[in-house]
């Protein structure tokens, strides 16, 4: 007998077909294996294809997800195989056009370990297409396969078919990285596959009847081809890249919901937008412990600085300074006893700004080579901002300026910082504002997609809701600016065009911009917030 399946089902407005399916789906599945479900993913119908999947009985097991608006077939299928239980997960369509009978072989070269993914194709000599698959589709199809073989590499005719089955773990580590939600989904799992170096064997399909029936040709083929080259983008910035750190799939860290709409992607990471609340969060999410091994002593003074850390941070201490004089004036009236603690202080440069107005400056750093060259009139402790040990109830204001996006769990950091701060204490945060004109402007070469490193991206709307749900009052929120040399704005507004945001810089530094420092918004929010 072959391996369990889960089989999932998309649906959108299938009520009159769905029946009928159902019912030759489970009858087919029955005979090829001995436990299976059918998972039916309702893509937000408006009518009652998910009451009609609910009231089904037959011989295999039929669960029914609902997603409330419609998403797509992409989000529809790696919601199913997100859910799945069985060790096998395939997909096929709500009309089911194929015979079922082909997935016995796929299975088993599943089982034996010939094949990572199996998928079916309608261009093998065995395979049978009848009248119904039409002309224009065959052509557009033809010419389909050419374009995503040309752009994007993939060596197969035929990348639509909707008959497709996968070992669980590389169904879900596939799909983890997808950021269509559309069809093109399906060449963007292969795509990824391919990527990740594994076992892609084709099977042929037999078609009962005409399939495809609800792609609209035109505006779909558009679509598509727009797909197409967006796998292409992401290919070549590495996204589909298998991570060398343990990442989990994840619900949303500020609400705890599991619906998402990827938004970024690189270097086998992938941004997500949470659709209940519009946090932006990476998922999969790497563990703790990956994520604490980046802050190592190269953080600072890194080669690629729109990759990983900053370049040349110490140059830039005095726009450092005025900054976060600029931002200090927030907490003029929070200074109380004069105890401060700035979380991810860096070199120390905010805490330099605060000499005026606090008395006891403590510096908290993960980077021990960087806490080495904090000033010696501030009290530094190295580590995590969760794990070490700082006195209770006791500072007037805590700080993270570029700090709190890194962290993963907001509501735990905002425990944290409730904890340390006196009744009626200050925080005042920086972070990267995904409502801002710059993020709008730069799209997917935004400074701040810089991934693994920020995990977690704000708007004035969910970082309000972080702070109330931990039980502080918002003070006063404002999109937050920077000084900053011409030369350095010239290179980060120009970033993702590499040679022509180094020849900007360059000619700003000619122009004398090295010495010219202006204050311009730099696409972050900063607040202040009272622990109640
Ligand atoms: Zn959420």
């Amino acid at each position: 007998m072959l391996p369990r399946l889960s089989l999932v089902i998309p649906a959108y407005n299938e009520s009159q077909r769905l029946p009928e399916t159902l019912a030759k789906t489970s009858r087919a599945i029955a005979d090829i294996t001995s436990e299976a479900e059918l998972i039916v993913v309702d893509d937000g119908s408006t009518d009652d294809t998910h009451q009609v999947a609910e009231r089904f009985a037959g011989p295999v097991p039929v669960r029914v997800l609902r997603s409330a608006e419609n998403r797509g077939k992409g989000a529809s299928v790696s919601r199913g195989v997100r859910e799945a239980r069985h060790p096998l997960v395939g997909f096929t369509d709500a009309d089911s056009p194929y015979d079922l009978s082909a997935l016995v072989p796929m299975m088993r070269a599943l089982e034996s370990g010939e094949a990572d993914v199996a998928i079916g194709a309608r261009d093998l000599p065995e395979s049978q297409i009848n009248r119904g698959y039409g002309f224009v589709r065959l052509v557009s199809g033809k010419a389909f396969s050419l374009l995503t073989w040309a752009a994007i590499g993939l060596p197969f005719r035929d990348s639509q078919c909707g008959l497709k089955a996968f070992r669980r773990d590389v169904a879900q580590q596939l799909f983890a990285l997808r950021t269509i939600d559309g069809f093109g989904f399906d060449f963007e799992t292969l795509a990824t596959a391919v990527a990740q170096g594994y076992r892609v064997e084709r099977f042929p399909v037999r078609l009962t009847h005409d399939d495809d029936s609800r792609i609209q040709i035109f505006a779909d083929s558009l679509q598509m081809a727009a797909d197409v080259f967006r796998v292409r983008r992401n290919l070549r910035r590495g996204a589909y890249e298998k991570l060398s750190v343990v990442a989990e799939a994840a619900p949303c860290p500020l609400c705890g919901e599991e619906d998402f709409t990827p938004r970024a992607a690189n270097h086998g990471y992938r941004m997500v937008e949470c659709l209940a609340c519009g946090l932006w969060y990476l998922n999969p999410m790497p563990s703790t412990e990956a994520l604490a091994a980046l802050y190592g002593s190269e953080y600072y003074e890194s080669d690629s600085p729109l990759q990983a850390g900053y370049a040349d941070y110490e140059h830039m201490a005095d726009d450092f300074l005025e900054t976060f004089r600029h931002r200090l004036r927030l907490v003029r009236d929070a200074v109380g006893t004069g105890r401060i603690l700035d979380v991810g202080a860096g070199f120390g440069y905010l805490l330099d700004a605060a000499r005026e107005l606090f008395s006891e400056r403590w510096a908290l750093e993960m980077s021990a080579a960087a806490a080495d060259r904090i000033a010696s009139d501030h009290r530094v402790v190295v580590g995590s901002f969760a794990g070490t040990d700082l006195p209770a109830g006791y500072f007037d204001v805590v700080s993270m300026q570029d700090c709190f996006e890194h962290l993963p769990d907001p509501h735990l950091a905002l425990e944290r910082v409730r904890y340390l701060l006196r009744p009626g204490g200050t925080f005042l945060a920086t972070t990267p504002d995904v409502g801002s004109w710059l993020r709008r402007l730069q799209g997917r070469n935004w400074v701040s997609l810089k991934f693994p490193e920020h995990v977690a991206l704000y708007s004035e709307r969910t970082l309000r809701r972080a702070l109330e749900s931990a039980g502080f009052r918002v003070d006063h929120i404002e999109s937050a600016g920077q000084y900053v040399r011409l030369d350095f704005l010239a290179s980060r507004i120009l970033s993702g065009y590499d040679t022509a945001g180094t020849a900007a810089s360059t000619m700003a530094r000619r122009l004398g911009g090295a010495h010219r420092r202006i204050y311009v918004p730099s696409g972050s929010l900063t607040i202040t917030a009272t622990a109640e």
